[in-house]
């Protein structure tokens, strides 16, 4: 997707949203206007919130699907839309929604039919576990979680292609009757070129919870929720404590939907350990949780334990001491 511009009809809203894209012939998705811009991913150039539409078609307005505020070109003027032509607009997206997530279910199918990650598993050479290792995850913990490697991993960039190396993390579902169950997505820590980004998703599946324990119940023990696997990984092989869940969101701006799922789940202790830079995140998505905290942390989590040698009893500590917000 290419970033536009929204259409003259919607001009003067056009400073008060951002990631701009055309979805079909007559709709365009954005942030809101109205409550934001929560959802989109930073992390990653390619990803446009599908958070407020832009209908063109019929009487135009724009409809963010979060906060329910309708936007009207034209405001001053008083442009009346019928309540029939809002509900045909509705369901036509709702059916454009359940579209989507066929598509990303039979995508989900194909992967977990060719499992590729168990190859980039077993293939892995001694020197890629060992910078899985020095990364602070040590060989059974990589077993445990099947990371890997894999030598060519195709990358759009600006509409180019390129084929780099990448180390692979299998976003695991959560076990179904005490055995693996697949994956959720894919995680791919590109190696070199920094110019194209660090990480990519599997194509066309959502973003997930990455659970470190998924032969846990989630929602059982309290969490604490990291940004990037990589973090809550290498925290769970350092922690010997069977008490405290770990799981990480895909970055410090996640999709509404997972912040909700969490806060649905997890309501015995929610422990927000976001990067040093994103406490104001911390504070921000604790207060939606029951019994929610907001970890200080002095450096990232991984960083602090592998290059700074905090150990995990302490870090769990500091942990513990995160400062109570609901
Ligand atoms: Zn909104």
């Amino acid at each position: 997707m290419r970033e536009s511009t929204l259409p003259p009809i919607f001009g003067e809203y056009k400073n008060q949203v951002k990631f701009v894209v055309q979805r079909t012939n007559d709709e365009y998705s954005s942030t809101c206007p109205s409550c934001g811009d929560m959802g989109h991913n930073w992390d990653n150039s390619r990803d446009f919130p599908d958070r407020c539409r832009w209908f063109l078609k019929g009487n135009p307005c724009g409809w963010c699907r979060i906060c329910n505020n309708l936007f009207w070109p034209g405001k001053v003027e008083g442009t009346k839309i019928s309540k029939s032509q809002i509900q045909e607009w509705r369901i036509e997206l709702e059916r454009k929604q359940e579209q989507a997530i066929q598509k990303s279910l039979n995508s989900l199918k194909i992967l977990n039919d060719q499992h590729p990650w168990v190859l980039w598993h077993q293939q892995m050479t001694v020197e890629q576990a060992t910078y899985w290792s020095e990364e602070g995850i040590p060989r059974d913990w990589q077993n445990y979680w099947l990371l890997g490697y894999l030598a060519e991993k195709m990358v759009m960039y600006n509409g180019q292609s390129y084929r780099v190396p990448a180390y692979t993390i299998p976003n695991q579902a959560l076990y179904s009757k005490g055995h693996r169950n697949g994956v959720l997505n894919i995680h791919y820590r590109l190696v070199g070129d920094v110019d194209i980004g660090r990480y990519r998703y599997e194509k066309g599946l959502r973003q997930n919870i990455f659970y470190t324990r998924p032969d846990w119940s989630p929602g059982e023990r309290p969490v604490a929720i990291f940004e990037g696997a990589k973090k809550a990984m290498v925290v769970r092989a350092r922690t010997n404590n069977d008490k405290l869940d770990i799981i990480s969101i895909p970055s410090k701006t996640p999709p509404a939907s997972l912040l909700e799922e969490i806060s649905e789940t997890y309501r015995h202790g929610v422990y927000w350990c976001l990067d040093p830079d994103a406490y104001d995140n911390s504070r921000e998505f604790a207060s939606k949780c029951e019994h929610g905290r907001a970890v200080r942390l002095l450096y990232k989590a991984d960083d602090w334990i592998v290059k700074h040698g905090i150990t995990g009893g302490q870090l769990v500590n500091i942990i513990k001491k995160g400062e109570l917000i609901t």
